[in-house]
């Protein structure tokens, strides 16, 4: 049964992750979009059939727009968010199952990807992107308590999602160029999506972020000799430390705390 809704859940995170190419292309260039999929950014033609399918697509868009020539600056991210996209949602399938909380984590998988996808391209988080999201996970995960009479959960990922906002708004507050205002929202998200599987996965989440996103500053200061001046976005490690908190965490938690066998 488990097996099932993995593939179920890698199968729609390839095809979600794919169109999640054209939310991350127009949301982070702050474009409409509501212009017709796929159209060219450039003239607005509209795509040609190879470039509906997602794999001809990649060489479609290497080619460029058939009518003015331009090419999209990443023909090949749609790929890359297709495969990332049925990664993440198939590992929280796996360690979730057919629960009803899994709507709301498949709805967090796609957002975590596309707000990664942004931040590492432009340094930005989008609240086109973080207000519909969050309010979307926070909407299912009450849909799924209500379903499981599981009202402790719901409780535990608010105070969560609260407590992370707090402090992540208290080092934006002393340090507002190390910790972007995203980086505060996008920690409520998290916290509150970790929260809802126990006050310890937030913690295994926000630690792997941490430890994450220490271990690249380092290495990326290191290789390109610039120092702290290196502005490494952190919105990747906070989307990186949920989806360990999500798939990893109970063990982790157990480790950590010595809580149960
Ligand atoms: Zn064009």
């Amino acid at each position: 049964m488990d097996t099932l809704v993995t593939v179920v859940a890698a199968t729609g995170g390839l095809v979600v992750g794919d169109q999640l190419e054209i939310v991350v292309a127009r949301l982070g260039a702050h474009e409409d979009l509501r212009r017709p999929w796929w159209s060219c950014a450039s003239c607005g033609a509209p795509a040609g059939a190879a470039a509906l399918v997602p794999v001809l697509r990649a060489a479609a868009r290497h080619r460029g727009c058939p009518a003015c020539g331009s090419r999209p600056a990443h023909a090949l991210r749609p790929l890359a968010l297709a495969v990332a996209c049925a990664a993440v949602m198939a590992g929280f399938a796996a360690r979730l199952g057919a629960d009803p909380s899994l709507a709301a984590y498949a709805v967090l998988a796609a957002a975590l990807v596309a707000l990664s996808a942004v931040d590492l391209e432009r340094l930005i988080l989008p609240n086109r992107i973080l207000y519909p999201a969050a309010g979307s996970v926070a909407l299912l995960l009450l849909v799924a308590s209500v379903a499981d009479d599981r009202w402790g959960s719901m409780a535990r990922a608010a105070a969560a999602g609260a407590a992370a906002f707090v402090a992540f708004f208290a080092v934006h507050a002393a340090a507002p160029r190390g910790m972007g205002f995203g980086d505060v929202r996008l920690a409520g998200l998290v916290g509150l999506a970790g929260g809802w599987l126990g006050l310890g996965h937030a913690f295994v989440a926000f630690l792997a972020a941490f430890v994450l996103g220490s271990v690249v500053g380092l290495v990326v200061m290191a290789v390109t000799g610039q120092g702290r001046r290196t502005r490494v976005p952190f919105g990747p490690f906070l989307a990186a430390g949920a989806v360990v908190a999500v798939v990893a965490g109970d063990p982790v938690v157990r480790l950590l705390f010595h809580r149960g066998g």
